[in-house]
């Protein structure tokens, strides 16, 4: 493609409001562009991208046995109803109403549209396993989207659905579909760990999540160098035996949320971190306060107690000082779900103030095993720190801590659905029995930015050769001059010629400005047309290492090779 005839807006500048590599890349070289919040047009380059992946996907799918097919985005109300899922998904589906006022909602997941068309369509288990796949636009509203297209409210997701007549079934295709998930990463080039992940109130059983190690990351993975094992911290199990502290008898009760104030300032006033926090919340225990500071989307009355450790405990205050200081009611807000254990929960969160330990993310210090689904009977000594060096508990390695972006998620969902919605088959012997389902779901836009928040330097992005929009970048230096915009066009010719996908920066811009786009862009490797053109003569050079070497054109082909 002529570069002049694709839109590719690069800035210098870095916009304000991208805090991330990848977010900040992304605009800056013109792959992308924000239309409302966590809503995002591909331009021509990120398109490419984003078909790369796909098609990665759509072949390991496809060897996998998973078979493609597209369906509605615009969902009835009534199936999530059925579902139960109307009531409980909260406001990150999106709702709406058409002309006769019937209610719908945007697709933000398929669990019901998938299960309601095997229902009608499948009676008997002859029919099964099936397992399907789709890849389509989901929409979530997303309390906070950021960081570009890591968390958006419109994104692009692969989900697939698989239906069984029985567990070994399931036991099976899960297994086909984790790998295919491995190899799907590795062809885009990502560094990413399949971790054990937490099935939280879908009560399923086995599930594994795709995560890409980044320091961004708002997961924490706890994994060993020298083992298989690799697990997200709210599944990691116990490794250390835990000290009891001295007890802070008292209960937990969440008192109120001091929104009058910002994060910032409510963080100020209990001398903790506010970064990452996006809610506050004071809790009481005996008379003093505590606050957390909590970090993702959890509504005030949906608080579960593992939340508490997704945040940081600041320190206690007397009710004196949190109703002078941050003018907020201090009275209890009603019944909130929290499971017995509270006491201890609480009193981990004060040693860990104690401590000076800034909260459950920071490497090193992490609180497990405090799922109330879970662990709603779990005894005081199950409730313990697991630390790096720790014994993985495989017992083949120590432990570490990374943070992850999940970029996948593999997920046994047995009969929850198909119970609640009636998805039954006839078995071998005339017995109605629910179908098992499993899901499947790969968040191809945010693999985009993981890539690229994998792979850039201080110039810009550096595309593995898998997923980079271009193969080669051409760069006559100068259009104006005849030798080189021939040999140019020529060479153009000639590699697509050979099946190479190429961009040529046919602008009649300053060498300056080319090269610092085409560093920016990052295609794999460049082909500088220049000064030695008319000698057949142009200067090769790989973006990922930075090596650089003349060759004739007749060459050319060998080191492209
Ligand atoms: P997260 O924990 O990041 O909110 P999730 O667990 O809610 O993700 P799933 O329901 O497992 O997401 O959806 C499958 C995949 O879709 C995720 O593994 C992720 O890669 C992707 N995904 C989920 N939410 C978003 C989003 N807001 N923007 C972009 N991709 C997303
Ligand atoms: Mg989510
Ligand atoms: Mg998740
Ligand atoms: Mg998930």
């Amino acid at each position: 493609m002529k570069q002049s005839a694709v839109l590719i807006p690069t800035l210098r500048e870095v916009p304000a409001d991208a805090e991330v590599k990848s977010h900040q890349l992304l605009l800056r070289a013109g792959f992308m562009r924000q239309n409302a919040s966590g809503i995002y047009s591909f331009l021509p380059l990120g398109k490419r991208v984003l078909n790369n992946i796909e098609k990665i996907v759509r072949e390991e799918m496809e060897r996998a046995g998973s078979v493609e097919m597209l369906m509605p985005a615009l969902q009835q109300a009534e199936l999530w109803q059925e579902s139960g899922r109307w009531y409980t998904y909260g406001p990150e589906l999106m709702r709406m109403k058409d002309r006769h006022s019937r209610e719908f909602a945007l697709g933000a997941t398929h669990e019901e549209v998938v299960t309601s068309l095997l229902r009608d369509e499948v009676k008997s288990y002859k029919r099964l396993p099936l397992n399907v796949y789709q890849i389509q636009t989901k929409f979530r509203d997303e309390k906070r989207p950021r960081f570009g297209l890591l968390r958006g409210r419109e994104f692009v997701m692969k989900d697939a659905y698989s239906f069984h007549a029985t567990a070994e079934s399931l036991d099976d295709v899960y297994q086909k579909m984790y790998d295919a998930y491995g190899r799907i990463f590795e062809r885009c080039g990502l560094n990413f760990r399949a971790v054990i992940a937490d099935s939280g109130a879908m009560g399923g059983k086995d599930t594994h999540e795709f995560m890409v190690l980044s320091e961004i990351g708002e997961d924490t993975i706890a994994y060993s160098d020298t083992s298989s094992y690799a697990a997200n911290v709210e599944m990691a199990p116990v490794v250390a035996t835990y000290e009891k502290p001295s007890v802070q008898e008292g209960k937990l009760e969440k008192v109120a949320t001091p929104e009058q104030k910002t994060i910032e300032e409510v963080a100020a006033f209990f001398n903790t971190e506010a970064s990452q926090c996006i809610k506050s919340l004071l809790f009481k225990v005996d008379d003093r306060y505590a606050l957390v500071l909590a970090r993702g989307d959890h509504e005030v009355n949906d608080i579960k107690v593992k939340n508490y450790f997704e945040a940081s405990t600041a320190e206690l205050a007397s009710p004196q000082e949190v109703k002078e200081v941050m003018n907020c009611e201090v009275g209890s807000l009603g019944p909130i779900h929290l499971p017995n254990t509270i006491e201890v929960v609480a009193d981990h969160a004060v040693k860990a103030v104690a401590n000076g330990i800034a909260g459950a993310n920071e490497e090193g210090h992490h609180f497990t095993n405090v799922n109330p689904e879970r662990d709603f009977n779990a005894t005081y000594t199950d409730l313990r720190f697991i630390e790096v060096g720790d014994p993985s508990p495989d017992g083949e390695g120590t432990i570490k801590f990374a943070k992850g972006i999940e970029v996948g998620h593999v997920f046994k969902l047995g009969t929850r659905y198909s119970e609640a919605m009636g998805a039954t088959f006839l078995d071998e012997n005339g017995r109605s029995q629910p179908m098992i389902m499993g899901c499947y779901g790969i968040g191809v836009s945010r693999t985009v930015a993981a890539v690229a928040e994998q792979f850039n330097d201080e110039n810009g992005l550096v595309w593995p050769k898998n997923v980079a929009p271009y193969h080669i970048h051409l760069i006559p230096v100068n259009m104006k001059n005849d030798d080189q915009k021939e040999v140019a066009e020529k060479l153009y010719e000639t590699l697509l010629d050979k099946g190479y996908q190429v961009l040529m920066d046919d602008r009649q811009e300053r060498p300056g400005v080319k090269f610092a786009d085409s560093d920016l862009i990052g295609l794999p490797v460049r082909v500088t047309v220049g000064k030695l053109a008319a000698e057949g003569i142009v200067e090769v050079k790989v973006r990922e290492t930075g090596e650089s070497m003349d060759v004739s054109i007749d060459e050319l082909q060998d080191k492209l090779a």
